[in-house]
C-alpha cells in the first residue's frame, strides 16, 4: 500500500536528495494486505511538466516477516570502517566504507530541468554527460526518465537518516537509508530515476514502467548499473532500489554486469 504526500517546495528539494532517505511515506510490503473489497489503485498519474514538484512516496520492499534471514550486514562485532576516497569513480561506498563527512566532489554542474524533477540538483560532469547521452537516448524513443536525486552532501543524509530512524528505529532505518557518509548519493555520481508512469515516485514499481525497464537493459552501455539489485539485500545491504543508479564508467559497468556480481561484492573485492 503506497501513501503520497504532498509537499512543499523547500521541503521537497531538501527530501529528494533521493531514495535512500527521504523520510516520507516509507509503506513496506509487510504491511497487510488491502482487503479485497478496497477500491483499485487510483488511476494513471497525472503527468507533470518537468521541474514542477509533484508528492512523493518512496515505497522499498522489505520481505515478509519469517520469510527469510535478516539481514547479515550487521556482524556481531562493531565493523571496522574504512574512510575511501571519494574522488575514486570505483570507490566502494558501501556499509563498511564511508566518505569523510566533508568530501565533496569538485566537479558539480547541475543536471538539465530537462531531465529533472526540479532545479538544482547536481552530478559529478563525468555522470552528468553520460547521463545527458543516456536521457536523450530513451526520449527519442518516447521515454521520460527523469533524474529525481543526485549528489547528496553529508549533513543533509544526517537528518534524513535520523529522520528514519525516528519513525521505524536503527535497524529497519539502515535498510533502506545509508548512515550519514556511507551515501553513494554523495559522491554525485548517483542518480536516482523516476518518470511521469511511475508518478515521479522512488518505489519499486517504477521497475514495471517502460523508463525502469528501459534503464535496466540499456544503462550498462552509458557506464551505470543498479547499486542495489533485487534479492541481493543481504549482501548489500539495502532493500531491492530500481531507481538508484551509480556511474562507473563504461568499461567497469560492463565487467560488474558480467561478473554476475553485485556492485557492492565487485568494488569490494579489487
Ligand atoms: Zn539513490
Amino acid at each position: 500500500m503506497s501513501r503520497r504526500v504532498g509537499l512543499g517546495a523547500a521541503v521537497a528539494a531538501a527530501l529528494w536528495a533521493g531514495c535512500t532517505a527521504s523520510p516520507v511515506a516509507v509503506s513496506p510490503t509487510s504491511e497487510p494486505a488491502a482487503p479485497p473489497t478496497q477500491a483499485a489503485p487510483t488511476a494513471m498519474p497525472t503527468v507533470l511538466p518537468l521541474g514542477t514538484v509533484p508528492a512523493i512516496t518512496i515505497t522499498p520492499v522489505f520481505p515478509p516477516p519469517g520469510s527469510t534471514p535478516e539481514p547479515t550486514a550487521t556482524p556481531a562485532a562493531t565493523p571496522v570502517v574504512h574512510v575511501v576516497n571519494g574522488n575514486d569513480l570505483l570507490a566502494p561506498v558501501n556499509k563498511r566504507n564511508s566518505l569523510p563527512a566533508n568530501f565533496a566532489p569538485g566537479d558539480l554542474s547541475d543536471v538539465p530541468v530537462t531531465m529533472a524533477v526540479r532545479a538544482g540538483i547536481r552530478l559529478r560532469r563525468a555522470a552528468l554527460e553520460a547521463v545527458q547521452a543516456m536521457v536523450a537516448e530513451a526520449q527519442a524513443q518516447g521515454l521520460q526518465p527523469v533524474v529525481i536525486s543526485g549528489f547528496r552532501p553529508y549533513q543533509e543524509q544526517e537528518v534524513l537518516y535520523r529522520g528514519y530512524v525516528a519513525r521505524m528505529g536503527e535497524e529497519r532505518a539502515s535498510r533502506i537509508s545509508a548512515v550519514p557518509g556511507h551515501s553513494e548519493h554523495q559522491m554525485g555520481t548517483t542518480i536516482d530515476f523516476s518518470s511521469p508512469s511511475a508518478g515521479y515516485q522512488l518505489e519499486v514499481a517504477f521497475e514495471a514502467t517502460r523508463e525502469g525497464r528501459w534503464l535496466l537493459q540499456n544503462a550498462v552501455r552509458f557506464g551505470f548499473v543498479l547499486s542495489y539489485p533485487r534479492g541481493k539485500e543481504t549482501v548489500t545491504g539495502y532493500a531491492y532500489e530500481p531507481w538508484h543508479y551509480r556511474y562507473l564508467g563504461i568499461e567497469t559497468a560492463s565487467a560488474v554486469n558480467a561478473s554476475g556480481l553485485t556492485l557492492t561484492e565487485y568494488l569490494n573485492q579489487r
